[in-house]
């Protein structure tokens, strides 16, 4: 006997990313944005969860110029993988990452002067310049050197012969909202650093201050650069934000039915017997639950099974969930359901399961778990093997 195959049998519960709504969002985006901005594409935190590498080199096809991650470790994956592009790392780095930025020519954002002088000396060490962004803390106070003190920063990168003061950032702490006072007071901070460094003949190439939000709502400060995340995965960052026709949701979370159960009045679904049938019953198991990153939700959300609704019954557990089908007779063994995404007329979106989970969209796309496997449909990317 053997396995009569050497690939293993894919699980039936997978993250699906449809390759051709990617390519598509990014299409949109490109063509809304004048020819004279880049595209920056997020991809960290494995591209919000629909793989980094295959995003990564579909984005590059589509005009974006550089791409931004968060960790080394991301980056080198893309590096490592080939993609030659400028990486961007957003972020603080510790002293101990700096050679390897330097070695794989990562794009490193520098706020502090310690880390210029550690930075300079690895680049001359190298033989290189290094070329830097510097972020502005403009009101979001996380990263960035307070937009009123930055001038003796960017002084001192000028000055050194081995550090090229390439990118002038800030980010945005509301700008997908009705309500863009904050941005604007944001990007006024931003705008009176510029000023101050061109009086003190220091000019940056690349001013840079948008995310999605920020990119759709803020067109006066698409400046040189934008950043774009949940936009190419075809999420708009609110619900007031303007709209671009023909985005759409990239990723689909889909199950096949692995049980089905009758049951009688008066009998239980799940942990804790938090379902009791009123009337006789016809339930599926799902083999998808919060192990797979499923919010743990109870008699709350549902499924679609051949294009309507199944209500979740009981508890959601580790590695199941239960739908009820009484009303969809046709459901059988090994249908395909859909968790989150569209199938028929009806769709679950990420803003759905962002209601479920008490949570926003971002942490939905990226809550799902490595377990599931992730399944490219409708194209290919060059080079890469199926995966
Ligand atoms: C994550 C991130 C973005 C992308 O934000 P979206 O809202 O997903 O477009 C842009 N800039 C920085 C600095 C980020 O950390």
């Amino acid at each position: 006997m053997n396995l009569g195959s050497t690939v293993l049998p894919q699980r039936p519960a997978w993250v699906e990313i449809d390759l051709s709504a990617l390519r598509r969002n990014l299409q949109l985006i490109r063509r809304d944005l004048p020819p004279h901005v880049r595209l920056l594409a997020v991809v960290k935190d494995e591209a919000y969860g629909h793989g980094a590498l295959d995003v990564a080199k579909i984005a590059l096809e589509e005009g974006a110029a550089c791409l931004g991650v968060s960790t080394l470790e991301e980056a080198m994956t893309l590096r490592d993988a080939g993609i030659q592009a400028p990486l961007l790392l957003l972020g603080e780095r510790q002293e101990s990452e700096l050679p390897w930025c330097v070695a794989y020519d990562l794009t490193v954002c520098v706020n502090e002067e310690t880390i210029v002088h550690k930075l300079a000396r690895v680049a001359a060490g190298f033989s290189k310049r290094a070329p830097v962004h510097v972020k502005v803390n403009t009101g979001m106070s996380r990263y960035g050197v307070r937009w009123d003190e930055a001038q003796p920063l960017l002084e001192l990168i000028a000055a050194e012969p081995s550090l090229h003061l390439e990118g002038l950032m800030t980010h945005y702490a509301q700008s997908d909202e009705t309500e863009k006072t904050f941005a604007l007071a944001q990007t006024a901070n931003f705008d009176a650093v510029v000023a101050a460094a061109r009086a003190r003949s220091i000019t940056v190439p690349m001013h840079h201050l948008c995310n999605s939000g920020g990119f759709l709502d803020l067109p006066q400060s698409h400046r040189d650069m934008v950043r774009v995340g949940i936009l190419i995965y075809g999420i708009f960052p609110s619900s007031v934000c303007r709209r671009i026709a023909g985005i759409e949701p990239v990723m689909s979370v889909k199950a096949r039915v692995a049980t089905l159960q009758q049951i009688k009045p008066g009998e239980h679904v799940g942990y804790g017997m938090r379902y009791t049938a009123e009337t006789p019953r016809r339930i599926a198991v799902l083999p998808i639950g919060y192990g797979d990153g499923f919010p743990r939700v109870r008699n709350q959300g549902f499924a679609l099974l051949h294009g309507r609704r199944a209500p979740i019954v009981g508890g959601i557990a580790m590695d199941a969930l239960m739908v009820d089908v009484t009303d969809i007779p046709e459901a059988q063994m090994w249908d395909e359901a859909v968790l989150m995404g569209r199938q028929g007329e009806d769709q679950i979106t990420a803003q759905d399961m962002a209601k479920l989970k008490n949570s926003v969209t971002y942490d939905v796309l990226t809550g799902w778990r490595l377990r599931l496997g992730r399944k490219c449909v409708n194209g290919d990317v060059a080079g890469m093997e199926g995966k």
